[in-house]
């Protein structure tokens, strides 16, 4: 029996405890002290703790360690509770790299070293796929295939791929200002809980250019006396700094933010930053006076050079404006892109369905290899984006729709269009059930399944399991390091096409 255990069975007789808590008797109490054995992560980078078969969340614990913590909010299936000491620490815990970890909250598992964050993203997915989709998962060791699984555990989740260099990822920075209170521009980042701007010149996973530009502009921004804008007031002008990095092509684009159409002194901004930002093909200004933390508005200026800035994804090139969404890590991009194209299994003759196109980017990536391919997207700028984006390669087999997928999709069934694969790659909350309905009525050949929340790709799973898809193999990518985000792509296909693998 642990210490955690012993001091938690003797705080079952501790009269200090709410009467409440008395009679549920759990085995902590408010305020206490204890030592716990930290046995998993929540999938939001909290250790998981066991008091006598109690469950405590404690931020900044990992798994396999001992602490001390303080126990600070009891409810009746689990508790939260402080990391006051790292008693016994796990063997993978690191001192993080960055200064203002802590403070920020933007990553969560900095003190992880890399390796077990890779590993526990797989275990993360397993996990669901088996409590959640109830599937039966096999191996592990890449490059291993389903087909010499037994039929009890054939799902095959290879390790997490991850980048050799798992910093300065991101193609955009967004950073909220402030005025410092000696007075003067910061920015940076809101303290972990609140609204309150600490002022941050280095984010490690960001590419250094970005940091570099949001340094300068801030710099040009107290040089011309700008104020920024108070959340609680709703008075002063600038409310963001946006930066855009194309990786591939170099090129870079700085959006102001501001609250209100004016921008005094526009010229000498366009001068300033022309002059200290070296590569930069956009300037824009969006307008955003809405008191809301939505970080655009709906009208955005071209102040100086073009809308657009340029990138690829493969082949493919992009443009991209201010408000465009854009895939943030590049590189593990071309990763996803590459999986769901080799899950896709595409000779030349295929029709696909991409659902959730976005700005078509899995779309065009998939067009150069298939017949056909029809995106669905429910925002109108992003399928403006795609069609732009389709003509920009001379891309003329991929066509788009606006609406939502549960919508189009029985529609374009009506029209008769059959779909060999269909690509998915819905947000957190995973595929609407009558999109999922509508492919098992079409019974394209194979599902490929792009998800960033395991929880929702394990349940949309099952009901494919149940409705006559056999899951084959699941690839997690690493897209998001140091930070909680797992995504994976997962090749499905019929079961009466593989009948007898
Ligand atoms: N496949 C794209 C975007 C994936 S993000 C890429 O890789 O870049 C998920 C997308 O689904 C978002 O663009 C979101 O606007 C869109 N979306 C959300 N709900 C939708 C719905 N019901 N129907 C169609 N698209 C939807």
């Amino acid at each position: 029996m642990t210490r955690g255990r012993q001091r938690g069975g003797q705080s079952r007789n501790n009269n200090s405890k709410a009467p409440s808590q008395a009679i549920l008797d759990l085995p902590v109490a408010k305020n206490e002290d204890v030592e716990v054995e930290i046995i998993g992560l929540t999938h939001e980078g909290e250790g998981v703790g066991r008091v006598e078969g109690y469950t405590l969340f404690i931020g900044g614990a990992l798994p396999g360690e001992r602490v001390r913590a303080k126990v600070l909010k009891v409810k009746k299936q689990y508790g939260y509770a402080k990391l006051l000491e790292v008693m016994v620490a796990s063997p993978d815990r690191i001192a993080p790299p960055c200064e203002i970890y802590k403070q920020c909250g933007g990553c969560q598992l900095q003190h992880w070293s890399y390796e077990a964050q890779l590993d526990w993203k797989r275990q993360h997915v397993v996990d669901n796929l088996e409590r959640i989709g109830k599937l039966k998962v096999g191996g592990s060791v890449d490059g291993e295939t389903s087909e010499g699984l037994s039929e009890e555990a054939r799902i095959v989740v290879h390790p997490t791929l991850g980048m050799n260099d798992p910093w300065r990822y991101r193609n955009k920075a967004q950073v909220p200002m402030g005025m410092a209170e000696e007075g003067g521009l910061i920015g940076g980042f809101y303290a972990r809980n609140s609204h309150r701007i600490i002022d941050m010149d280095a984010c490690l996973i960001q590419h250094d250019q970005n940091d570099d530009i949001v340094r300068r502009v801030k710099s040009i921004g107290r040089d011309l006396g700008v104020t920024a804008y108070n959340e609680e007031t709703g008075e002063g002008l600038l409310r963001h700094v946006v930066v855009r990095v194309g990786f591939r092509t170099g090129e870079l684009m700085v959006v102001l933010v501001t609250n209100g159409a004016k921008l005094p002194r526009v010229e000498a901004w366009i001068e300033a930053i022309r002059a200290q930002v070296p590569g930069v093909e956009s300037i824009c200004q969006n307008i955003n006076t809405k008191r809301t933390n939505v970080i655009f508005g709906d009208v955005t200026k071209t102040l100086w050079g073009r809308d657009v800035i340029y990138d690829y994804i493969g082949d493919v090139k992009f443009a991209i404006s201010a408000r465009s969404f854009y895939q943030v890590n590049p590189v593990q991009t071309e990763v996803l892109y590459g999986k769901t194209l080799e899950y896709a299994g595409l000779t030349g003759s295929e029709t696909v369905i991409d659902a959730y196109c976005g700005i078509g980017t899995i779309s065009l990536f998939l067009a150069q290899h298939a017949k056909r391919v029809y995106g669905v997207e429910i925002v109108p700028e992003a399928i403006e984006d795609a069609r732009a984006n389709a003509a920009l390669n001379g891309i003329s087999n991929a066509e788009f729709e606006v609406g939502a997928a549960e919508d189009v999709m029985p529609r374009w069934l009506e029209q008769g269009v059959t779909p060999d694969v269909v690509v998915v790659d819905p947000p957190r909350k995973g595929c609407d059930e009558r999109l999922l309905e509508t492919l098992l009525t079409m019974q394209p050949e194979r599902i490929v399944y792009v998800s960033c929340n395991p929880a929702t790709l394990a349940r949309d799973l099952r009901v494919l399991e149940d409705g006559g898809y056999r899951v084959k193999e699941v690839q997690p990518v690493d897209m998001f390091p140091h930070t909680v985000h797992v995504e994976c792509v997962v090749s499905t296909y019929r079961k009466d096409l593989i009948e007898g693998q």
